[in-house]
C-alpha cells in the first residue's frame, strides 16, 4: 500500500516566488509526516519559527557533548525485600547555557534524527559505568549497586553500540553483571540486526532490561526469544493501581507473566506509600520513582548511598517471594 503526506500552502498576495510557495509547502508536508503520515496539513508562519528552533537545537546539541554540557543524574532504584538501594538508572540532561536544564524528552528525540544520540550514548556509558565503579569502591562490603543505561532504537541499530558497551567496561573496570541495558519494546520490533546486537550485548555478561513494559507492540514470542533479565512495569500501569479492580489484575498478570518466564520485576515511577503497598502484595523486586528520590546529581547520590539507611516501606521488610 502506498500512502501520501499532503502539504498545503494557501496563495496569498505576500508571495513574491513560486519557491517560496513551494518550500512552505514542503514545511507542511513535513508536518503531515510528523503527525503520523497519510494525512495533509495546511501551511502556517509558526512552521517556519519551529523550524528554525529546530535547527537550532540540533547545532547546540552538536556541540553540547564537546562543550561538556551533558550530565547525568542518577535514580535510586529500591529492593522492596531490604528497602536498600541496589542500583540507579542514569538519565542524562542538558545543561543548555542560555536555556537552562533541559530534560532528556526534550532533545532525545532529535538526537536520534540526526544520529547524535551514538556519541551521547558512548559518553553516557562510559559515564554512568566509571561512576558506578567508584560507588561500590566507596561501599566495599556493602550490597553492590549497578547502573541502568538507556539504549535508543537507534544506537542498537548500529554495530558500534557493541565496541562502545566493551570500550566502556574495560575502561572503567566495572564488571559487566552490574550494567544494566535498559531497551524499549520497539527496540525489540526491529527485527534483523537489532535482535543479533542484543544477542552479542547480552553475550558480553551485561544485564537486559525491558523498559516501558506495556506501553508498545508487546510480543510474548520477543518476550521469549530475547533473554531479557528484568522486566520494568511503566509508570502508567502504576499510577492507575490505586483504583483498584481491573489496574491492579493487570500489574498482577505482568508480575505473572515475568516470573513463568524467570525474569525479575522493576517498576517505575512510584509516587506515593498505597502504591507501594501494593507492588509489595504482588511481590515485586525493586522500584523506583519519586517517592524514593528524584533523579540526583552523582555526588548527592554518593550522599544517599552513603547514609546507608534503608526506606521504610510501607509493608515492613524481609518479604519472600510469593
Ligand atoms: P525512562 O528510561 O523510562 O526513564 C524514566 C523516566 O521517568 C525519567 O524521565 C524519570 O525522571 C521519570 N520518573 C522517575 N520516577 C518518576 C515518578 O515517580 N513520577 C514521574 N512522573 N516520573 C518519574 P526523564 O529523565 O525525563 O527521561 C525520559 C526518557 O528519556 C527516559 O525514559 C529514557 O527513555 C530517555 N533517556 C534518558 N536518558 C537517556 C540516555 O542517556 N540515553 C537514551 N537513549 N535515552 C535516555
Ligand atoms: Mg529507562
Ligand atoms: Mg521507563
Amino acid at each position: 500500500f502506498a500512502s501520501a503526506s499532503i502539504g498545503v500552502a494557501l496563495g496569498f498576495p505576500g508571495y513574491a516566488r513560486a519557491e517560496d510557495v513551494l518550500r512552505d509547502a514542503d514545511a507542511a508536508m513535513y508536518r503531515a509526516k510528523d503527525l503520523g503520515r497519510a494525512r495533509h496539513a495546511v501551511f502556517h508562519p509558526s512552521m517556519h519559527t519551529e523550524a528554525r528552533e529546530q535547527l537550532q537545537l540540533e547545532s547546540d546539541l552538536r556541540r553540547a557533548i564537546d562543550r561538556g554540557e551533558l550530565r547525568l543524574t542518577y535514580q535510586p532504584i529500591v529492593s522492596l525485600e531490604s528497602g536498600q538501594i541496589t542500583g540507579c538508572e542514569a538519565l542524562v540532561v542538558w545543561d543548555h547555557p542560555t536555556r537552562g536544564l533541559i530534560p532528556p524528552g526534550d532533545f532525545i528525540p532529535t538526537a536520534e534524527e540526526t544520529g547524535l544520540v551514538v556519541p551521547l550514548g558512548r559518553w553516557a556509558l562510559l559515564e554512568a559505568c566509571k561512576s558506578c565503579v567508584v560507588w561500590n569502591e566507596t561501599l566495599r562490603g556493602q550490597v553492590p549497586i549497578s547502573v541502568s543505561v538507556n539504549l535508543s532504537a537507534i544506537q542498537i541499530g548500529t554495530p558500534q553500540v557493541l565496541e562502545d558497551v566493551r570500550a566502556a567496561l574495560l575502561l572503567s573496570g566495572l564488571p559487566a553483571w552490574l550494567l544494566k541495558l535498559e531497551v524499549t519494546e520497539s527496540v525489540v520490533l526491529q527485527a534483523g540486526h537489532g535482535a543479533l546486537l542484543l544477542n552479542q550485548l547480552k553475550a558480553l555478561g551485561v544485564h537486559l532490561l525491558l523498559d516501558d513494559f506495556g506501553t508498545g507492540y508487546s510480543s510474548l514470542s520477543y518476550l521469549h526469544n530475547f533473554r531479557f533479565d528484568t522486566l520494568k512495569i511503566d509508570r502508567s500501569f502504576v499510577s492507575q493501581m490505586e483504583q483498584g479492580g481491573r489496574h491492579v489484575e493487570l500489574v498482577k498478570t505482568i508480575v505473572s507473566l515475568a516470573r513463568a518466564l524467570s525474569l525479575d520485576v522493576v517498576a517505575e515511577g512510584i509516587e506515593n506509600p498505597a502504591q507501594l503497598q501494593l507492588l509489595q502484595q504482588l511481590s515485586v523486586e525493586a522500584a523506583q520513582g519519586y517517592w524514593f528520590s528524584r533523579p540526583l546529581p552523582a555526588p548527592a547520590f554518593r550522599e544517599l548511598l552513603l547514609s546507608r539507611k534503608p526506606f521504610v516501606l510501607p509493608l515492613g521488610l524481609a518479604r519472600t517471594r510469593a
